[in-house]
């Protein structure tokens, strides 16, 4: 299940990169002049000052009236503006180069990613590599679940020992921390945080229902994301609510059924809220603190379910920068998302209780980080970061704690206060201008006049040229649907001269992305359409040779059709592009025991 393929977009996006790489100012120093500084480290505003900017690093702030610039600096003027540290997204999936320009076009300059895999690996080596434009990226191993994922492509850990060594790979794979995840069985889940402590390797994610908020925090999880279990477990009622985890639990791994809030917790949803107990809600948020547990209350998410079906909710105007198919996917109009638009007035009143919860905690002095969940219906990149820093002032916070949530904290929580966090001498050149004061009200961290990128300069023009490119990308028509079309109306062969006529003259007029030909594919296999699925996968290696999945789904397709020495090459060649593709192993070996 591969989200993007970073290499497969170089051809493609380098040029984009390197074309606005190339409009952004690029001398060596840059000074920022009469630009007003918001301390985000709680120290009073700062006027009127200078920021020189070396290379990618802030290296003198002065009062402009003392400040004289390099001479081959170039010096812009900021009169007016006020500067802020980059912004961080602590809970993102991106899906594509696209996103990480939406991160950079909103000021946010690092990105805590929640699943990764290898594709994120290499784009964090291409932009080390100064080869992708890119966000910081603070990178999770997969998700690691029980017996029974939730998500096709978890890791699916059965006993203690596979625990242990999910830990040992995550690390070695790069991980900067492990991603545990709600169905992970309790003796698993502590072999986890045992093996993470000795392999000195953090780990974070869903508190699982086989623990409590309480327990998770004690066994050293560092962040705990959708306030996963703290309901549960400030509630008078969380003994019962406890067993009942358990026992829905045990019936997610007899069923297989997917569910986030079972029917045993169900049960008691409309309590858990009304039963919330304070001083049970103090005890744990102590907990937290002594433990350094952080809480990353993806408020943005949480707004999402309980506003869907709220039509004034889902017309924002960012939408246009979200690709055609994820735009469609979303819409609660669409069926795949009536469970969604069901659950809504449930989550409304959840919604306030989390608001307050967050609210309390902060008062309490739990660390907060801003996570958005992008990646989910209307959590668009980029922008769904300024809507959280909202939602959290909303929810009781200041604007200048908001802002810590997206700065200082994860600085903070990445242990790497020497580069991010703040804006000081020293670190690197992660920051944001602003139309307007951020600390009058938290909605001005929209009004972004520029964003400096590890010291480079991107002003409006080359901001809005960058959101001009992903909606254009965005815009295109998804070529599935040309050629389904074309399929049902006159057959496979005639699809595929399609996609070459177009693919050569009409190259920026659709969307040809790998998820284009292997849904159009299994859409075909579902409809028993082998031989027509066989030849949109062979279309699909042609655009994408050296992607592992467009292998294996030609593969699938082979062996559907009966050829099983053609799906024996194909899984083989999926293995030599990537050797951990867990599906390609157990297909082959259950091919070559025929
Ligand atoms: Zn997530």
């Amino acid at each position: 299940m591969k989200k993007w393929a970073p290499l497969l977009f170089l051809a493609i996006f380098c040029v984009a990169a390197a074309q606005t790489i190339a409009q952004a100012k690029k001398s060596a120093d840059i000074v920022l002049t009469h630009v007003t500084i918001i301390d985000v480290t709680g120290g009073p505003t700062l006027r009127d000052m200078s920021v020189l900017i070396a290379g990618n690093r802030i290296s003198k702030i002065e009062s402009t009236n003392k400040f004289s610039a390099p001479p081959t600096s170039e010096v812009i003027d900021a009169t007016g503006k006020f500067l802020i540290p980059g912004l961080w997204d602590m809970h993102v999936h991106p899906h594509s180069p696209q996103d990480l320009s939406l991160f950079i076009a909103n000021g946010i300059t690092g990105i805590r990613i929640m699943w990764g895999d290898r594709d994120d690996f290499a784009s964090r080596k291409e932009r080390d590599a100064g080869r992708l434009l890119a966000p910081h990226m603070y990178i999770a191993s997969p998700i690691i679940d029980g017996p029974k994922p939730f998500w096709p492509g978890s890791i699916s850990v059965s006993t203690e020992a596979e625990a242990r060594t999910v830990v040992d790979r995550a690390k070695a794979a790069g991980a900067d921390f492990v991603k545990v995840y709600s169905f992970l069985p309790r003796e698993e889940f502590l072999a986890i945080a045992d093996e993470a402590k000795k392999q000195n390797i953090s780990f974070a994610g869903h508190v699982p229902m086989s623990v409590s908020a309480q327990e998770a925090s004690d066994a050293g999880m560092k962040s705990i994301e959708h306030l996963t279990g703290v309901m549960q477990a400030c509630s008078t009622l969380s003994a019962d609510l406890d067993k009942a985890s358990e026992a829905d639990l045990d019936e997610h791994n007899s069923t297989g059924e997917r569910f986030f809030e079972g029917p045993h917790v169900h049960a008691f949803h409309e309590q858990m809220f009304a039963t919330c107990d304070p001083e049970k809600a103090t005890a744990l948020y102590d907990v937290f603190k002594r433990n350094g547990t952080w809480q990353t209350p993806t408020l943005t998410l949480w707004r999402m379910f309980s506003s869907i079906n709220d039509p004034a909710f889902t017309v924002m105007p960012a939408l246009k920068f979200v690709p055609i198919r994820e735009r469609q996917s979303w819409d609660p109009a669409n069926r795949s998302n009536q469970s969604l638009a069901e659950n809504t007035a449930l989550s409304k009143p959840e919604f306030q209780k989390d608001l307050q919860l967050v609210a309390a905690m902060q008062k309490a002095g739990v660390g907060i980080l801003a996570g958005t969940d992008t990646g989910n219906p209307y959590c668009i990149p980029g922008f769904a970061l300024h809507d959280e820093l909202k939602l959290l002032v909303q929810a009781g916070l200041t604007p200048l704690q908001a802002l810590q949530a997206a700065t200082t904290n994860p600085a903070q929580f990445i242990a790497n206060e020497n580069d991010f966090g703040a804006v000081r001498p020293g670190k690197l050149a992660n920051l944001v201008l602003l139309d307007a004061n951020p600390l009058d009200a938290i909605a001005n961290t929209t009004k972004i006049r520029g964003v400096i990128l590890d010291g480079q300069f991107f002003d409006r023009p080359t901001l809005d040229a960058m959101l001009a490119k992903v909606a254009a990308l965005a815009n295109r028509k998804p070529i599935g649907d040309v050629l389904f079309a074309t399929i049902q109306k006159d057959g496979i062969h005639a699809a595929v001269d399609q996609y070459h006529l177009l693919v050569a003259t009409q190259h920026d007029g659709y969307d040809f992305s790998e998820n284009e030909f292997v849904s159009l594919g299994y859409r075909l296999l579902h409809m028993q359409k082998v031989t027509d699925a066989i030849e949109v996968f062979k279309l699909s290696v042609e655009a994408y040779p050296q992607s592992y999945n467009t292998y294996d789904s030609l593969a699938e397709a082979y062996m559907d059709h009966g050829d099983r020495d053609l799906a024996i090459q194909n899984y083989r060649k999926s293995l030599e592009l990537n050797p951990a593709n867990a599906n390609g192993t157990k297909m082959l070996q259950k091919l070559l025991a025929q």
